[in-house]
C-alpha cells in the first residue's frame, strides 16, 4: 500500500539524518532518508517538496482556555495591544456603538500604558454609558466593570468585590462572566474560530482549561466537522464528584475529544495582586490570597486519583506553591497519576526538588516572559529579586522535571512563547530552541498522558505536522513562520491559501 502523503527534502525534527516522512492511513509511516521513503510513492500520493523546511511534530499548547481563544477571534473587544488605557476605552466605545447588549473587553495590562493604573468603572461608564460592560484584565484574575454591569454583581463588598473602582477579582470576576456569556450558536462557532486560529499557528492539540459545560459545545462542533484540534479538557474540579458518578477517567472520549482531568486553583495571578507570596507585594500591598486548602486539596488529589483522573493545579506564588505541594504529600500522590501544577512560576529552588519526588509535571507558560526584565510587570509587583527567579524553565529542566508548555491564551502563538525562552531576561528561564520545541509537543502530550500518540514523530503515531517557513538550526527563530499544519495527515492550514 503507498503512501497518502510524503512530505520530503527538509529536517524532521527528533530524527537524526531523516529529511523525508511518509503519512497513511492518518498515522506516521515511515520517517528516514528521503530515497527510502519516496518508495512508498504511489500514483495517488501527494508530495509536499520541503526545500529545506523543517518538519516539527503538531504544537501541543498544554495549558489554554480553548473557547475564550475562539471569542477573542469574533465576539469579545481585544484589548490586549491597546497601547494606552485611553486606547482601550476607544476600542471599547466603538464596539458598543455596534452592538446591542453586553459589551466585553479582553485582555488590558495597564503594565504596558503610559496611564499605568488599571480600568476603573468611572472610566468605562464614560466609554459604555447604556450597556452593561466590562473589560477583563490580561491574566483572567480580574475585572473592570461600568455601573450596568456591577449592578449583577451579587457579592458582598470585600476582598474580591471593589464597588467604587468597580473591580471584580477570582470568583467575583467569574459570576459576572457568567452573567454576560454569550448565546449557545456563538460559543459553538468560537470553537469553530478557535480552531481554526490554532491551526494557523501550528497548534494541533490542546490541554483546555474549560469551563464546566464547555463539553457540549465540543461535541456539537466536533458533530458540525469544525473541530479541527485535539482537545484533552480539564473541566473545573467542582464536578469531579459528577465525573466519579458516572466512572469517567481519563481519556474517555475519541482522539479528537477527550476528557484527561479536572482543574483547581491554589492561588490567582501576580498581575491582580492575588497570587499568595511568601512575602508581601512590593509597596506592602498584602501577600495575595490562597483559594484552597491544604487538607480540602489533599482530598480533591485522592479523590481525583481514585479516579483515574489528573489533577492539574494552577499555583503560581511561592505560598501557593507550598501548599500545594504539601497536599500532594498529604495525599501521597501516585508517580502514575501524572498530577500537573500549572504555571509554578515563583518556585523555590528546594520546591522544585519536591515537585521531583513528587512525580508532578511543570506545565508552564514561556508567554509570560514577556512581563519579566527590566521596567516590568514582576519587578513592579514583585521587586527584582524575585522577579529574577520567575518562571525558572531552566531549573525545571535541570532536574529533569517533566516540562510542558502553553499559552494560557495569552496569546495563544508557539512560536512567539518559544522566541521568549530562548531569549528571557533572567539566565534561569533560558532554554534553547529544540528543548522549547520539545516542551511544546512532547513534553506536553507527557502532560496529557498522549505521549503514545503524539507528541513526537515517529512510525505509527498521528500525522499531526507543522512545516516551518525554515530550519530553525539555520534561521533565527524570530524569522520562522508557519507554513502547513497537518492534523492526522490532513491539510489544515496553509500559509499560501491565507489571503
Ligand atoms: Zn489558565
Amino acid at each position: 500500500m503507498p503512501a497518502d502523503l510524503i512530505l520530503h527534502g527538509g529536517p524532521i525534527f527528533g530524527v537524526e539524518g531523516a529529511d523525508a516522512l511518509a503519512v497513511r492511513c492518518k498515522r506516521v509511516l515511515a520517517v528516514g532518508p528521503a530515497p527510502d521513503v519516496l518508495r512508498l510513492k504511489g500514483p495517488e500520493t501527494s508530495l509536499v517538496p520541503l526545500r529545506g523546511r523543517a518538519v516539527l511534530p503538531g504544537f501541543f499548547d498544554a495549558h489554554t482556555h480553548f473557547i475564550r481563544v475562539g471569542l477573542e477571534q469574533a465576539f469579545y473587544v481585544e484589548l490586549r495591544t491597546a497601547k494606552s488605557l485611553a486606547e482601550a476605552l476607544d476600542r471599547l466605545r466603538g464596539a458598543a456603538a455596534h452592538r446591542e447588549g453586553w459589551v466585553v473587553g479582553r485582555g488590558w495590562d495597564e503594565s504596558r500604558w503610559p496611564e499605568k493604573r488599571y480600568l476603573e468603572r468611572s472610566d468605562l461608564d464614560r466609554a459604555v454609558p447604556r450597556q452593561p460592560c466590562y473589560a477583563m484584565r490580561v491574566d483572567g484574575h480580574m475585572l473592570a466593570a461600568n455601573t450596568l454591569a456591577l449592578a449583577r454583581c451579587t457579592r458582598p463588598e470585600g476582598e474580591f468585590v471593589d464597588r467604587d473602582l468597580g473591580h471584580l477579582r477570582e470568583d467575583a470576576a467569574w459570576d459576572l462572566v457568567r452573567a454576560a456569556r454569550p448565546d449557545r450558536e456563538t460559543l459553538i462557532e468560537a470553537v469553530a474560530a478557535a480552531s481554526r486560529h490554532a491551526a494557523s499557528l501550528g497548534v494541533t492539540a490542546v490541554g483546555d482549561m474549560a469551563g464546566s459545560d464547555h463539553l457540549g459545545l465540543y461535541q456539537a462542533a466536533l458533530r458540525r466537522g469544525t473541530l479541527n484540534t485535539r482537545v484533552f479538557v480539564y473541566p473545573p474540579a467542582d464536578l469531579l464528584p459528577s465525573l466519579r458518578a458516572v466512572g469517567l477517567g481519563r481519556g474517555f472520549g475519541s482522539s479528537l475529544l477527550a476528557i484527561q482531568g479536572v482543574k483547581a486553583f491554589a492561588d490567582g495571578s501576580v498581575g491582580a495582586r492575588t497570587a499568595a507570596l511568601g512575602a508581601p507585594y512590593r509597596g506592602g500591598q498584602g501577600t495575595g490570597q490562597l483559594l484552597v486548602e491544604r487538607d480540602a486539596l489533599a482530598r480533591l488529589w485522592r479523590e481525583a486519583e481514585e479516579a483515574g483522573l489528573q489533577l492539574a493545579v494552577h499555583a503560581i506564588g511561592d505560598r501557593a506553591i507550598e501548599e500545594v505541594l504539601s497536599a500532594a504529600e498529604l495525599a501521597r500522590v501516585g508517580p502514575h497519576a501524572r498530577h500537573r501544577i500549572e504555571h509554578l512560576e515563583l518556585p523555590s529552588p528546594s520546591q522544585l526538588d519536591r515537585v521531583v519526588s513528587l512525580s508532578l509535571v511543570a506545565s508552564m507558560q514561556p508567554n509570560f516572559l514577556q512581563w519579566s526584565g527590566p521596567g516590568g510587570m514582576y519587578v513592579e509587583r514583585l521587586g527584582p529579586e524575585r522577579d529574577s527567579r520567575i518562571d525558572p524553565h531552566r531549573e525545571v529542566l535541570a532536574r529533569g522535571i517533566p516540562l510542558a508548555f502553553g499559552s494560557d491564551g495569552m496569546p495563544m502563538g508557539p512560536l512567539y512563547g518559544i522566541g521568549l525562552a530562548l531569549d528571557p531576561p533572567h539566565p534561569p528561564q533560558r532554554v534553547s530552541w529544540s528543548e522549547s520545541v520539545r516542551a511544546y509537543t512532547e513534553g506536553a502530550a507527557y502532560a496529557a498522558g498522549a505521549e503514545k500518540e503524539l507528541g513526537t514523530i515517529a512510525r505509527g503515531k498521528r500525522a499531526d505536522l507543522v512545516v516551518l517557513s525554515g530550519d530553525p538550526a539555520r534561521t533565527p527563530w524570530g524569522e520562522l513562520e508557519v507554513d502547513l499544519t497537518f492534523l492526522g495527515g490532513e491539510r489544515v492550514y496553509s500559509r499560501e491559501a491565507t489571503p
